[in-house]
Parts: C-alpha cells; sequence; structure tokens
C-alpha cells in the first residue's frame, strides 16, 4: 500500500524542551521506533511540521541582524526541510538497519505552488518568529513586513498560510517510491512558491496537513495517517462531555467541523486535509498518536475517517 505519515510537532520537539539537537533527534529516533514496521511494509512518503525550527531559524537571523544577512521565510522552510530531513533521514535508517531492512531514506526538497489569489495574502494571521519590542516592530512595518500585537507577549511577525495546490517534485516522490525508496517531503508543509513565467518563493508558510494531502493525492495513496499528540479525535475536547471518536465518515467529519468541534490551528486542518483526501480517491484517513498507529492501522485504535459510501 502507498502511505503519507504526517509527523506533528510534538514527533520532533516536546512544548516543554528547548529544542536542543539531542532532544530533537531524541526524539525523531523515539518516532522512528513506532513506524519502521510500516515503512518497511508500505511505500510510504514522510511529511511533517517546522513550526518550533523555523521560529527558531527566524530568532538566530533576528539576533545576528547586524552580521549576517537575514533569509526570506522561504528559504528558511528550505533550511529546516534540510535539517529535520536529516534526523529523519539518519534515524529511520539507523532503526531499519537494525532490524536488517535495506531500504533506503531520502528526503526532497519541496515546493508547494500556492496562488496569490488566495484570500490568506489580504490578511496574513499565522506568527512566526521572535517576539519584538515596540521599536522594533515599527522598524519592520516601515520595511513592509506585517506585524501585530500577540496577547501582551510582544509583538511578532504574522505571515499568510494559504492553501496549498500542487507539489512541484510530486513525480520525482512517486518514482522514488516505485524504486523502494522512502521519502521525506513536503516538510513544514512545503516552500510556498508563485508558479508565474517560472518558479519564485514567496513570505509565508502552509499548513502541513494540508500540504500532506495535496502529496497524498498526488501520489495516489491509499491512506493518509496523521500522527499527533492525542490518540484519538474528540466531540467536545476537553469538556466533561469529551467523546473519542473511533470511525467517521467524511459526510459526519465535515458537519463537525462545520458546527466548530475542531479548532482551526490544529485538529480542524487535519479534519479538512482527511475529507479532501477521501474526496479525492483516498481510501481512509487515520488520525492517532505514533505509539497508536500499528494497531490503527489495522482498524484497532486512533480515529478512523473513511469514504461516506464505503462506509454503509
Ligand atoms: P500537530 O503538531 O500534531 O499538528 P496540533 O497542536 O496542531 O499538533 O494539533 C493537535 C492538537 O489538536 C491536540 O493536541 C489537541 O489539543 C487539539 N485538538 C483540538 N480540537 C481537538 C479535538 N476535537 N479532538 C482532539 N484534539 C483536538
Ligand atoms: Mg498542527
Amino acid at each position: 500500500m502507498r502511505m503519507v505519515i504526517a509527523l506533528g510537532g510534538n514527533a520532533i520537539k516536546k512544548p516543554k524542551e528547548k529544542g536542543t539537537a539531542s532532544e530533537q533527534l531524541g526524539n525523531v529516533q523515539e518516532t522512528c521506533q513506532h513506524i519502521w514496521e510500516l515503512v518497511r511494509d508500505h511505500q510510504v512518503v514522510i511529511t511533517h511540521g517546522n513550526g518550533p525550527q523555523v521560529g527558531n531559524i527566524l530568532i538566530q537571523q533576528e539576533a545576528s541582524e547586524p552580521y549576517v544577512p537575514g533569509m526570506p521565510l522561504d528559504i528558511c522552510v528550505a533550511e529546516s526541510q534540510g535539517l529535520i530531513g536529516y534526523m529523519i533521514q539518519q534515524s529511520l535508517r539507523n532503526v531499519l538497519q537494525v532490524h536488517g531492512v535495506n531500504k533506503e531514506v531520502v528526503t526532497i526538497i519541496s515546493q508547494v505552488v500556492v496562488s496569490r489569489e488566495d484570500p490568506a495574502f489580504k490578511t496574513p494571521t499565522k506568527p512566526v518568529g521572535p517576539f519584538f519590542s515596540q521599536e522594533r516592530a515599527e522598524e519592520l512595518r516601515k520595511g513592509g513586513i506585517s506585524v501585530v500585537e500577540d496577547a501582551g507577549r510582544g509583538y511578532r511577525r504574522v505571515v499568510p498560510s494559504p492553501n496549498p495546490l500542487r507539489l512541484i517534485e510530486a513525480p520525482m516522490v512517486a518514482s522514488l517510491l516505485d524504486q523502494g525508496k522512502v521519502v521525506v517531503a513536503a516538510g513544514g508543509g512545503g516552500i510556498p512558491v508563485e508558479e508565474k513565467k517560472a518558479l519564485c518563493g514567496v513570505e509565508a508558510v502552509i499548513d502541513k496537513d494540508l500540504a500532506s494531502e495535496i502529496v497524498a493525492e498526488a501520489i495516489e495513496a491509499d491512506y493518509l495517517i496523521i500522527l499527533t499528540d492525542v490518540d484519538q479525535v474528540a466531540l467536545n475536547y476537553n469538556k466533561e462531555t469529551q467523546e473519542n471518536l473511533d470511525i467517521l465518515t467524511d459526510c459526519e467529519a465535515e458537519n463537525y467541523l462545520e458546527q466548530g468541534q475542531f479548532a482551526p490551528g490544529s485538529m480542524g486542518p487535519k479534519i479538512l486535509s482527511a475529507i479532501r483526501f477521501l474526496r479525492g480517491g483516498g481510501k481512509k484517513a487515520i488520525i492517532t498518536s505514533p505509539r497508536r498507529v500499528r494497531e490503527a492501522l489495522l482498524g484497532e485504535g486512533g480515529t478512523q475517517i473513511v469514504p461516506h459510501s464505503g462506509s454503509q
């Protein structure tokens, strides 16, 4: 089977950690322990988030501003794909080797096409990088950068988060899968690019779950597996009436999404990705944690989202 496995932020950096190299590598190694059997048995593309990593790159840039020229956000995303891809390539290869599996892992620096017409460009909403003083915020604003006050914590740059349309490298990803390779792609949602006469980087970030869905459709994956820090999706999440969901159809998921059951910046895009994937021909979407993924794939855990017609 073909599948996309999307790794959530926790798979790489846990919220309370500083994010040292050994912490991050340790988390990636632990995640690989949970997924190596799937990687052995199936054609797998791994996607991942990059929020804390790209945030740290931006903080470094701000701190070294007088000495080293800062890079635009698209290049920072590319940097983060390299650093996270490296950790996954090495950790996964090591665990596969320990179990006698000779499967190569490769990271594709991934460009994802977005449209300038996307309404997200009119109202940038996604905060990224360091907190600024009011003075620095004013300075940045003069340079044409959108900066907002962030809940009394200081000023922060906000960037658009447009809808992903197409992964430029999708044919290469598909051919690597055909050759039996494991592919890390669309890291951090991919590098946002505009497709005019030529490709050109854009100052934006793309949601990694929506980008994972684009990849899954492009490679005609059977399954889209989204790994995060909860074992299951819930209704009335974090309330006394919380009810975990074992299985639901794309239509049920859409109804709950419209009712506001899934928070916009976190579970919302995962559910939307699942719906899009099933409507684009996918067989099943699974949302669960890394430790539950093996049983979830056997239909025995996590939250399974299935096509409406197939569920009857
Ligand atoms: P990731 O890095 O894996 O994308 P997110 O924080 O973006 O992580 O999304 C996962 C989070 O979504 C969970 O930790 C949980 O707090 C939150 N969440 C919001 N709504 C729900 C819901 N209805 N059911 C389960 N989790 C939810
Ligand atoms: Mg998220």
